[in-house]
């Protein structure tokens, strides 16, 4: 084995029996204990196609989550989900006002959501097992605090202590990352610097487990490529990777396949891992693994080779299925080629 690692970001596609494919928050297709098994079985589904196609730090696709932020949300108290408000979430990037989801009551944690599935996962592999969970920026910014009317600011911190309460039980557990995902981190750069990057390392708080936090420029999504078609601005890590440089994280999951971002970017994150995104999620084209180690190759002038974890640009649960394996085989075999290179 190299010092060059791969992993994915999170999600994967759902197989066509537990949940309508190619949708964001897809409806599933059974219920109680038929749903239970579904999942599991969609999980150890996952599990089993990431480690044939070779990678080493594996997790549980998604599959338990009808999407990353309302999948986990829903656990912690009353969401309106039927009756979403308007808001001007995501910087207006995308569209002028986004559905809101209305808070209704005061969250709470009272056990932890993702302990029984990381367990399973655990009980079903050998490899290192990543866990991943919505970050309180993000949150903050895709819900409506009818309740309290809160900032977001205040609201992101409310959240990131129960956050922290979950991120404590899984690493308890023997999770081997945990993952917090801060798409908005690409957008607020001025509120990453004045609360973002203080409550997401609240949220790590007494964790040990590798602290992980992705940040990207959204899914490959109809909305989120026109936007990239015309985006010329790709200056937001500059904004906030020095000042995690500085931080308790360990690993930072960057896009770089299908963004515009100059890599030497990296070059202040020396010392921490780098999830450097060398296969772009949002193509149902499949990557040559040429391609995919000519990326890394290129990485490596600013990453080096034993703190370079090869990985997706974001999830690729808007995929089909043949193209998120692809990729993935892409991703092991793109990672090998320049290992081989490297001596191992
Ligand atoms: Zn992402």
């Amino acid at each position: 084995m190299g010092p060059i690692k791969t992993t994915i970001v999170g999600s994967l596609p759902k197989p066509e029996w537990l949940s309508v494919p190619g949708q964001l928050r897809a409806p599933w297709r059974s219920e109680g204990s038929a749903l239970k098994q579904a999942q599991d079985d969609a999980v150890a589904l996952s599990l089993s196609v990431q480690e044939q196609a070779g990678l080493n730090i594996v997790c549980d696709g998604e599959q338990r989550r009808r999407h990353y932020i309302w999948g986990f949300i829903e656990h912690l108290g009353s969401v309106d989900f039927e009756n979403p408000t308007k808001k001007k979430s995501r910087g207006q990037r995308y569209s002028q006002e986004t559905p809101a989801p209305r808070v209704l009551d005061e969250w709470t944690w009272t056990k932890p959501v993702l302990l029984d599935g990381l367990r399973f996962a655990k009980a079903r592999t050998d490899r290192q097992v990543k866990v991943t969970l919505p970050g309180p920026m993000t949150v903050a910014d895709s819900v409506f605090d009818e309740v309290g009317g809160r900032s977001d600011a205040d609201f992101a911190a409310v959240y990131a202590d129960l956050l922290n309460k979950e991120a404590r039980a899984l690493s308890e557990a023997g999770a081997d990352v945990i993952q917090i995902d801060e798409p908005c981190f690409n957008i607020y750069t001025d509120e990453v610097k004045d609360w973002g990057l203080e409550i997401l390392e609240r949220a790590f708080d007494g964790v040990t487990a590798k602290r992980a936090v992705h940040i990207c420029y959204g899914y490959g999504t109809e909305v989120v490529l026109n936007w990239k078609k015309v985006n010329d601005d790709w200056s937001h890590y500059n904004a906030t990777l020095p000042l995690i440089a500085e931080s308790s994280i360990d690993q930072i999951s960057i896009e770089t396949a299908a963004s515009g971002v100059d890599l030497s970017v990296l070059d202040c994150l020396a010392g921490k891992d780098v999830m450097v995104g060398v296969i772009d999620v949002g193509t149902e084209e499949v990557e040559s693994a040429q391609v995919v180690a000519d990326r890394i190759r290129h990485a490596m002038e600013h990453v080096a080779a034993e703190h370079l974890i090869a990985c997706t640009d974001c999830g690729m649960v808007p995929r089909s299925r043949r193209a998120a394996e692809g990729k993935m085989r892409a991703l092991a075999d793109g990672a090998a080629l320049v290992n081989r290179e490297l001596g191992a």
